[in-house]
This record gives C-alpha cells, sequence and structure tokens, in this order.
C-alpha cells in the first residue's frame, strides 16, 4: 500500500476570530496533480500556505510522510519540524518573488548552496539542467528585470526544482501572465506532471486543470465542497454551486 506523502485531517486555521479552513481532510498520494479550485476567498492559498507551514494551522492532523509535522519540534520523536518540511515542499507564487538583485543562475542556486550546502560547481550545474528544462538555457546570466512575466514565472520554478522537492505548491502562477505568456508556464507545469512530479495547483485555468489534474478538489468558504476526478467536477458538477462557479469560466 502506497503511503501519501501529505495527509491531513480536520485542519483549521483561523486569523483572530475569522475561521478560513473549517476542517479540511485530504490525502496527497506520490505522483498525483490535485487541482484546487473555488471562489477567491474560499480559503485556497491558506490551505496551500498550510502545507508548507508558511501558515501555521490553527488545528488538526498535518503529517508529512507519516510524520506529525510540528513548528515545535526539529526532528524529536519522529516528528519534522517547519525548515525540513519546506525543503520538502516547494512553492511557486503568483507574484514570482525572484530576488531582484541576484541574477536567474543565482536566483537558483541560492538555496541548494545555502541551505543544502551544495558547492557552487555542483548547484550550477543541476541550475543549468533546470533551465534547460524550463527552455532559459540563454538566460543564466540575466537579472529578472530584463525577463518576462512567463520567463520569470519559468525561473521561479527551476528555483523551487533546485531543491528537490518531494511536493510543488503552485499558487495561482499563471494569474499575473500576459495571456499569451500562460501557455509557456502551464507548458512547464505539465512537463513536470508528466516526469510524475506530485503538485498542487491552485488554478484558474479550467481547460488546463482537466487535461492535467488527476484529482480536483472544489473549494467553498474554507471547506471541500466536492471531490473527485476532473471529468465528474469540471463536466459534470452535483452541486448548483459548483455549476455556477464553472459557468463563469465558460464566457
Ligand atoms: P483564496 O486563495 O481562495 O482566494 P485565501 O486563502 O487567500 O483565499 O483567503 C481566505 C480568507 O482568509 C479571506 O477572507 C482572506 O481575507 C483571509 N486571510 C487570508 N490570509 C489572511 C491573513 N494573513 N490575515 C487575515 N486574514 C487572512
Ligand atoms: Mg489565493
Amino acid at each position: 500500500m502506497t503511503e501519501p506523502v501529505i495527509s491531513v485531517r480536520g485542519l483549521t486555521k483561523s486569523f483572530g476570530n475569522l475561521d478560513v479552513l473549517k476542517g479540511i481532510d485530504l490525502d496527497l498520494m506520490p505522483g498525483e496533480v490535485l487541482g484546487l479550485i473555488g471562489p477567491s476567498g474560499s480559503g485556497k492559498s491558506t490551505l496551500i500556505r498550510c502545507l508548507n507551514m508558511m501558515e501555521t494551522p490553527t488545528g488538526g492532523k498535518f503529517l508529512f510522510k507519516g510524520k506529525e509535522v510540528s513548528p515545535r519540534f526539529r526532528g524529536k520523536g519522529g516528528s519534522i519540524g517547519t525548515g525540513d518540511l519546506r525543503r520538502e515542499v516547494g512553492m511557486v507564487f503568483q507574484h514570482f518573488n525572484l530576488f531582484p538583485h541576484l541574477s536567474v543562475l543565482d536566483n537558483i542556486t541560492k538555496g541548494p548552496r545555502t541551505v543544502l550546502k551544495q558547492p557552487r560547481a555542483e548547484a550550477e550545474a543541476v541550475a543549468m539542467d533546470l533551465l534547460a528544462q524550463v527552455g532559459l538555457a540563454d538566460k543564466a546570466s540575466a537579472y529578472p528585470s530584463h525577463l518576462s512575466g512567463g520567463q520569470k514565472q519559468r525561473v521561479a520554478i527551476a528555483r523551487s526544482l533546485a531543491m528537490k522537492p518531494e511536493v510543488l505548491l503552485l499558487d495561482e502562477v499563471t494569474s499575473a501572465l500576459d495571456p499569451e505568456l500562460v501557455g509557456e508556464v502551464l507548458g512547464v507545469i505539465r512537463r513536470l506532471a508528466d516526469q510524475g512530479m506530485t503538485m498542487v495547483l491552485v488554478t484558474h485555468e479550467m481547460g488546463f486543470a482537466a487535461d492535467v489534474a488527476s484529482r480536483v478538489i472544489f473549494m467553498e468558504q474554507g471547506r471541500i465542497a466536492e471531490e473527485g476526478s476532473p471529468e465528474d467536477i469540471l463536466r459534470n458538477p452535483r452541486s448548483d454551486r459548483l455549476r455556477g462557479f464553472l459557468s463563469r469560466f465558460h464566457g
């Protein structure tokens, strides 16, 4: 039996008296691409931020490869601490968050060199390989300000991959891009999916979610409202709410 990479039960998150996540149960299996859809404010970003402890959950159970994730322990008692978790669970954001004062190559090698203590030559070899994979081998010495949004996002994905994460979380990574640049980023994600990368993908690109996701979750008001295959969720929605939500994307 295969063990989930990430398993959460009854996960809650509140900001003051605002209850944003109201009890999420979720198993993410190795190689699975989980599409997360739902209206703005439904808690999608908060959920995936909890999955790499950028937000500390208020309650519930969170296991990474069977080990309890805990901000208070550092590998003691069979648990895994926040730092170790973040190494295994990479995140790519809507707004890239590249370091503007570093070249593309240095953006990618910074984490591996400082956190993983990789020697420069090794880190740079890995980075060049990743840049080739995202079609940007010729941009290694460029600075982020000289790149298009699509190129910046591909660098951001390469930077996350350089840490050799077990899971990649992608939060609306094409939302800030001009429409003609969306395809090049989706192409990179598509190839990662084909290579078996485990991913959670928050997206408004319903066609892409239908195409690449192995499972889709529809979130509403801090809960999982519907869950199933892309076919079930996107083409045969059961609830009026999901139907209404999807109808906004069909023009
Ligand atoms: P989504 O990504 O689905 O649009 P979010 O997870 O960003 O939703 O937000 C869900 C709710 O949580 C929103 O009402 C938002 O205002 C609130 N929220 C998110 N982050 C914070 C925070 N750091 N402090 C207070 N409220 C927050
Ligand atoms: Mg969001």
